[in-house]
């Protein structure tokens, strides 16, 4: 057995995948035989155009034509005479290995591309890297893996999962994954439950010890990974997927129902999504509105950022599909562990504490005002409420409602109609928190992301599974910072919502509402079994909970509190 952590809900029996993801570590030789080299390189395009024509082919089959016509401009690269002939010349003439050559060569490309204006050909740059890795590992003996090209059922196992990797999932196929890299709150993690499928992370080595031929048993509640079970094993879990799935027939009943307590108070549980189609699934588990959209996913697993019509069509579409009811989207937050290929973006250190979500907006101005635009023409359909992620100081947030007032001001002038919306925060950087009755005067409300805000309070990484321990949401220390920015919102009028993996969680529940959160956003499987919840709980006693778990010393003498109050529910 292998034990990692259960990142997403489920349990699922399947065979092992492994998806081999290969670090390139590319010397300069000096080789004797040249010709020998030419071959090599020679050779490694051939397969790699063979490779690529394949994957166009399934891509096309699975995404239509237009997904598949990417890969044009890839095999394009490899017919091109001034790209390979660089390449063979720099072979012959510096007597260069095969893969240095191509680094090279590749890598003078890659910047030229990079420094144009034109932006058709500032994507070729990302075309260019794409390619080579391909090369270099055949060149290396090598196979590239291709996550679209999986057409059985399989759990997938990788070392690692970037969330564009997460994002090319064909949850019909991938029955559930495991990584040895992450945490509960890693970007990868977050797919898994929007796709709704298991997931266990942090296990360390668990790449190592599984091999393709291995059957699993993978249990995204407790973490857990069997391998090879034994028949009666097989038959238990079998029988423990039906119970879960008659549990959430019991729920089913509270799709239309509201989230109110016992003594009538109305709360609002909305659901998290990552692509506009996500909005029905919210609908269909009773969501009450959309807490969170992570845009950054439309910018993903694609060659280039999405254009202001096509932004403008996907929030269209959720805010029509929401029908008035609040949609708050977030505006783009890459950086950290999410990165894209077609942005340059430095190489930081720490990219958690780096370069990330508004502050990169801001050094990439293009892009962000391309965002508010499509957002604030989309606002005359439903709903909208815009949020800033990452925000440390008001001046940040004062920069960020300057941009998009003057944003506002030039579609009103070019005769565009826009709606009042509401502006709101994360609140996700200690600093944030802790200034928070500062920051309350100039938002309409704050949603608590605590992703992040964990990692920051606790100085952890959120990817780290070696720090996983300190991913601790029931710590006094992050419930007086909770609590701090509710009491400070509720004083200027405004409302708090949550909307990081904590307000998914059954035990943050009473402990939530104590504290006086108004809005909870989740993944949208979470939502019916916390409205079912919500309606057997009496906030008058989750604010004696809440009191108490504040004046604790420990996260687990606030877990042993909270578990007593629900076994009483
Ligand atoms: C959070 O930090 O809690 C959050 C919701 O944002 P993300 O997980 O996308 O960083
Ligand atoms: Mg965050």
């Amino acid at each position: 057995m292998i034990q990692g952590i259960g990142a997403s809900k489920g349990i699922q029996i399947g065979k092992v995948y492994k998806y081999f993801q290969k670090e390139l570590i590319i010397e300069k030789e000096v080789v004797k035989d040249v010709s020998k080299e030419i071959t090599k390189f020679q050779k490694a395009c051939k397969k790699t155009e063979k490779e690529l024509c394949e994957i166009q082919t399934k891509t096309q089959e699975k995404m239509g034509e237009e997904a598949g016509a990417i890969f044009d401009a890839h095999i394009d690269i490899i017919n091109d005479p001034e790209f390979s002939g660089a390449i063979i010349n720099k072979i012959s003439n510096e007597y260069s290995n095969a893969a240095y050559a191509l680094k090279m060569i590749a890598d003078k490309f890659i910047i030229t591309f990079e420094n144009m204006d034109n932006e058709y050909f500032r994507e070729r740059a990302a075309d260019i890297k794409d390619v080579t890795k391909r090369i270099h590992i055949h060149i290396e003996g090598g196979e590239m893996p291709s996550l679209v090209a999986i057409d059985e059922e399989v759990i997938l196992v990788a070392k690692d999962l970037t969330p564009s990797d997460t994002a090319q999932l064909n949850k019909n196929f991938i029955k559930g994954f495991i990584t040895d890299i992450g945490g509960r709150t890693s970007h990868s993690a977050i797919m898994a439950r929007t796709l709704e499928i298991p997931a266990v992370v942090g296990t360390k080595n668990g790449f190592e010890e599984l091999s393709d031929e291995d059957t699993v048993i993978i249990n995204g509640d407790t973490g857990e990974i069997h391998i090879n079970p034994a028949e009666e094993m097989i038959n238990e879990y079998k029988f423990k997927i039906k119970k879960q799935e008659k549990k959430k027939e019991a729920w089913n009943e509270y799709i239309k129902k509201k989230a109110i307590t016992k003594d009538g108070k109305q709360l609002e549980i909305g659901g998290n999504i990552g692509n506009p189609q996500e909005f029905e699934k919210v609908i269909c588990n009773g969501g009450e509105c959309i807490g969170l959209f992570r845009t950054e996913f439309l910018y993903m697993g694609r060659t280039e950022a999405p254009n202001e019509e096509e932004q403008f069509q996907a929030y269209k579409k959720v805010l029509q599909g929401m029908k008035g009811k609040p949609v708050i989207v977030r505006t783009l937050d890459i950086g950290g562990d999410k990165n894209l290929p077609y942005l340059t973006m430095e190489k930081e250190l720490n990219p958690f504490l780096g370069n990330r979500a508004l502050r990169l907006c801001f050094t990439m101005q293009d892009i962000f005002k391309t965002q508010l635009r499509a957002l604030l023409r989309a606002s005359v359909y439903g709903n909208l409420h815009i949020m800033f992620p990452m925000i440390a100081t008001l001046a940040e947030l004062r920069q960020a409602k300057k941009y998009l007032l003057e944003t506002k001001k030039e579609l009103l002038s070019q005769g565009e109609k826009v709606n009042n919306i509401k502006i709101g925060i994360m609140i996700e950087v200690p600093a944030a928190a802790l200034a928070s009755d500062i920051l309350a005067k100039e938002v309409d409300f704050f949603s608590i992301g605590t992703n992040d805000l964990i990692q920051y309070t606790f100085a952890a990484d959120r990817m780290n599974e070696n720090v996983a321990y300190l991913y601790q949401p029931y710590h006094p220390s992050l419930l007086r910072l909770i609590d701090i920015v509710i009491k400070n919102a509720h004083k200027e009028g405004k409302w708090v919502g949550m909307c990081g993996e904590m307000a998914g969680e059954t035990r943050a529940l009473p402990l939530l509402i104590g504290l006086g959160l108004d809005e909870f956003s989740m993944s949208a499987s979470e939502i019916l079994q916390k409205k079912y919840l919500v309606n057997r709980i009496d906030s008058s006693e989750t604010k004696i909970l809440a009191n108490e778990a504040l004046s604790k010393t420990n996260q687990e003498e606030v877990i042993e509190l909270i578990d007593l109050f629900l076994s009483k529910v």
